[in-house]
């Protein structure tokens, strides 16, 4: 494996991918949070604050276990590391209690976030309440429609969602807005980004909150087994779950796969297979891949799944991509559907569908996996009782309409 490079380097980049592709303006707002970010990282005050509030608030560490009847159906041993178990019920509230507290130790009293399908803008008007901060998030017009849940949700937990009406009225129109707020009012605003995604130092600070999954799941692993996993599988949208669990391993003899959204199926068009597709561009300021057209116009993407459900990529996945440190597939929504069942029946486990991607990874690769006498580690990014819904109008044909 031999020893990698730490990253990013001083400019923010993973190789090739990354930086600031910001307006001038907002560099002096980038500069003051890699500065704050860099005094929290090496102060133990800020740590322990940190570490508190992930075991006392969030529920960590989360367990990891073999999944047995999984484990016999398929003929290799298969362990899931439970994010599902967080409170909130997915791995998002890692980074938004990070980036929360590192926004009261700046003093800033205002939050802003972006939202596509409202996960992350719940996680982040949840870790706000905790703390008596005001939230305003972002979100698509088109998106506060057809996630009223998540939006009252927000308002529940006291953030005002701003519902955005300009472009095509989604995530990326969400995210331009957030920016120009941003900008106007950086004084007393702390924007939460929810991936690792994002001009720098965000992709770092994402991976660094969310490594929480790996450092846990390498020391609970080793006890398990007192060895290492063949495998970690994790779905990837923007991909900070992934990278979260990915990141301790690195140096580690474990093969590393991100499972993105094949959704209708690559060659329909319809899918959010970003890395797959392996088209170099900036998108909410940093190089990476994305998914555009011929014309450089960023692609809608499309999955069954709400938060695999975007055009780019973390510009570190970019780089794990480029350096073959981690392999890339794409599962579709059919598949992942399939899993959903599977994993609710053999485990009593109903997962989220970004999870279901990953478990349906591992079935697919059933054979191979098998003679490969591998350990596969699969993480499970959250629960799926936010997706019931959608999963039972899919099934009953209501397929006119986008599923989430
Ligand atoms: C948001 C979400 C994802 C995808 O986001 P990443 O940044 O790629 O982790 C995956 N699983 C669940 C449960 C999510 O809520």
């Amino acid at each position: 494996m031999g020893k990698m490079k730490l990253m990013p380097d001083a400019h923010g980049r993973f190789g090739p991918f990354g930086g600031q592709y910001v307006p001038e303006t907002l560099m002096p707002a980038l500069d003051e949070l890699s500065a704050a970010y860099h005094q929290a990282k090496t102060d133990k005050s800020f740590h322990e604050e940190w570490m508190a509030l992930l075991k006392d608030y969030v529920g960590r560490p989360t367990p990891l276990r073999q999944a047995f009847r999984m484990s016999e159906k398929l003929g290799f041993p298969v362990y899931l590391k439970r994010e599902d178990l967080n409170h909130t019920g997915a791995h998002k509230i890692n980074n938004t209690m990070g980036q929360i507290l590192l926004a009261r130790r700046m003093g800033k009293t205002r939050i802003i976030a972006e939202t596509g399908a409202g996960q992350h803008g719940v996680a982040t008007a949840t870790a706000a309440a905790l703390f008596g901060l005001k939230a305003e998030i972002y979100m698509g017009a088109e998106d506060v429609e057809r996630q009223a849940l998540n939006v009252y949700r927000m308002r529940l937990l006291g953030a005002e969602v701003h519902s955005v009406h300009s472009g095509t009225s989604t995530l990326k129109d969400a995210t331009n807005e957030a920016i120009r707020d941003w900008v106007t009012n950086v004084r007393d605003t702390f924007y939460v980004i929810g991936s690792v995604v994002g001009p720098h130092p965000y992709p770092m600070m994402v991976r660094d909150f969310q490594s929480i999954i790996g450092i846990e799941a390498r020391r609970q692993f080793r006890q398990l087994t007192s060895g290492f996993p063949t495998h970690i599988v994790a779905p990837v949208g923007g991909g900070s779950n992934s990278m979260g669990i990915f990141y301790p391993f690195r140096q580690d003899p474990v093969a590393l796969i991100g499972v993105e959204a094949a959704g209708e199926g690559i060659e329909t068009g319809r899918h959010a297979a970003t890395i797959t597709m392996a088209e170099r561009g900036i998108l909410h300021g940093s190089l990476s891949y994305l998914l555009q057209d011929a014309d450089g116009q960023i692609q809608p993407a499309h999955s069954i799944s709400a938060g695999l459900d975007y055009p780019g990529v973390g510009p570190e996945h970019a780089y794990f991509h480029h350096t073959g440190r981690a392999q890339y597939v794409s599962i579709t929504d059919q598949e992942a559907l399939d899993a959903f069942h599977r994993l609710a029946e053999w485990e009593g486990i109903i997962p989220a569908l970004e999870s279901a991607h990953a478990i349906a990874w591992v079935i697919k690769e059933q054979k191979v996996l098998e003679s490969a006498n591998a350990r596969v580690l699969v993480n499970l990014s959250g629960r799926g009782d936010k997706d019931v819904d959608a999963v039972l109008g899919y099934e009953e044909g209501n397929h006119g309409q986008e599923p989430h």
